[in-house]
């Protein structure tokens, strides 16, 4: 049984928030903000300033309510740079989503009233639960989002301000500079003067550093991203990942390092519309799962002993998401039934007949087709079988009429029904999708075939019994598994047992066919 979330209480460990603090440990920053009383400005843990006395500070959960106490964001630390709040609270369902739509709405904000009804909550009571978990109401959160991405785009960005008012969200320059004046008590351009060295950037490309909590197995994510990349719209070089995008019928690509010393993803971006950079970084965050509490899902999965030796195997591993929730489906049903490497080359030649002609240099020569070029499209003489070619025209068509949404969705539970609707869409294509387009933590593709054979189980039943104690991180624990049964490893004294035949991953999805059959 799962307890209910809604009903714990977010209450800040006094001594955890402490012993962070006094270490500057990196894993807690974006956990907690720490307002120091003299200066009446707030801090993230790893602050380099010097560390004021215990009575001197206290501890808020998020910025938003360090905000509301009246402090100010340290102008050393920068509070805007840190990771946020974790993506799951585990504390309230209710709290994650409705950050999370926060962060898909651009921060257009349709005003609180829309938020709730969107979650199917009352207004009063989503703002109750707010200040349970977040210690700020949803107008404060927002409100400190659009400040703290005005803040990183003046610093980080040569944007002209009128651009960075309406980029983060204010409407006019006027109302924010009023904005900015009030928080920080300088005017915008006196901010920028102050920012650190900044590089001149070709037209429409910026640079930004998204900082996580560390540890993150970047190796780990880019050979997963790597082996499935389709080719002409995503591409891993040297440690690098690019991938075509297009926004609002825009086309831009980003590329995406690590930046280790500083605990985060360096992120270049050519864009030609700055209004949808709060869209497109938010994007890149959930689908490097930078939001992640790394402590905190290691803690659960290392009660599994198999798991805690793939965990201190490689610390950090994340769920790797997406960029665009149709793309990422209509992979999952390329997949059934072959290898990796064969869906990736189909998924290629799809492409290369469908997609729109990228005008760039390099290996990005195609953004992925649009469900509506899909619907219409002739899948027959790709080299699929005839079933996952009607089922992705199905899929096209229930999104393009409306049936089935990507964006926006609050419960995964009656999407992903929705989705199985489709005829080729099972359990375990759904699972997949709930894990890498929706960053559901606890999706778990049921009866997956590499988890059976490399944890040695005979039955779906007994996988789905042995996954009981990796909730709500079983997506965290699925990866880790396929993560080992790629490379060959031993484990201390023990070997864990390989299948006699290399079932490749997304091979698994020929369970879908088994239950529907
Ligand atoms: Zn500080």
């Amino acid at each position: 049984m799962m307890r209910s979330r809604e009903t714990e209480n977010m209450t800040l460990d006094w001594h955890v928030c402490s012993r962070a603090r006094l270490s500057r440990d990196p894993r807690f920053d974006g956990k907690f903000f720490i307002g120091v009383l003299g200066s009446r400005v707030y801090c993230r843990p790893i602050c380099p300033a010097p560390t004021a006395k215990e009575k001197n500070v206290r501890y808020f959960p998020t910025a938003a309510a360090a905000a509301e106490a009246g402090f100010r964001p340290c102008l050393r630390c920068r509070p805007e740079c840190s990771p946020g709040t974790p993506a799951w609270l585990g504390t309230s369902n209710t709290v994650s989503r409705a950050l999370r739509l926060i962060g898909e709405s651009g921060l257009q904000s349709g005003g609180m009233e829309v938020l709730a009804e969107r979650l199917g909550v009352g207004a009063r009571h989503l703002r109750r639960l707010f200040i349970r978990h977040l210690g700020a109401t949803p107008n404060a959160v927002a409100q400190t989002r659009r400040l703290h991405f005005a803040k990183k785009l003046i610093d980080e960005t040569m944007l002209p301000m009128s651009e960075v008012a309406l980029a983060s969200g204010f409407g006019c320059v006027r109302r924010f500079n009023a904005a900015i004046q009030t928080t920080y008590h300088r005017t915008p351009s006196q901010i920028r003067r102050l920012a650190r060295q900044k590089t001149i950037q070709p037209e429409n490309q910026y640079i930004f550093h998204l900082r996580f909590r560390p540890p993150y197995y970047w190796d780990g994510m880019l050979a997963f991203l790597a082996a499935r990349a389709t080719p002409g719209v995503e591409a891993v070089e040297s440690g690098n990942y690019f991938r075509s995008i297009c926004v609002d019928g825009m086309a831009g690509y980003f590329g995406v390092s690590l930046d280790e010393e500083h605990n985060s993803l360096r992120v270049c971006i050519q864009f030609g519309e700055p209004r949808f950079l709060f869209f497109i970084i938010e994007r890149i965050r959930t689908m490097f799962d930078l939001n992640a509490d790394w402590t905190e899902i290691a803690r659960t999965l290392k009660s599994d002993p198999t798991l805690a030796g793939l965990v201190d195997f490689a610390p950090g591993l994340r769920v790797p998401g997406c960029w665009n929730g149709f793309e990422l489906a209509t992979r999952a049903i390329l997949g059934q039934q072959i290898t990796v490497r064969h869906a990736t080359a189909l998924a290629g030649r799809i492409v290369e007949t469908f997609g729109r002609i990228f005008p760039g240099t390099g290996p990005l020569t195609h953004l992925f087709p649009t469900p509506e070029i899909l619907t219409e499209a002739d899948l027959t003489g790709m080299g699929l079988p005839r079933a996952r070619g009607q089922a992705i025209r199905a899929l096209a068509r229930a999104v393009c009429d409306g049936r089935i949404s990507f964006e926006g969705i609050v419960e995964s539970t009656s999407f992903l029904q929705k989705l199985t609707e489709i005829p080729g869409i099972g359990r375990w294509t759904a699972q997949y999708v709930a894990m890498r387009a929706l960053g559901e933590p606890d999706a778990f593709p049921v009866g997956d075939a590499v988890l059976l054979t490399t944890l040695n189980l005979a039955s779906p039943a007994e996988l789905e019994f042995r996954a009981e104690s990796w909730r709500p991180w079983r997506a965290y624990a699925t990866v880790y598994v396929w993560n080992i049964a790629n490379r060959v490893t031993v484990l201390g004294a023990k070997r864990i047992p390989q299948s006699r035949k290399r079932v490749p991953i997304e091979d698994t999805g020929h369970a879908d066919s088994m239950l529907n059959a």
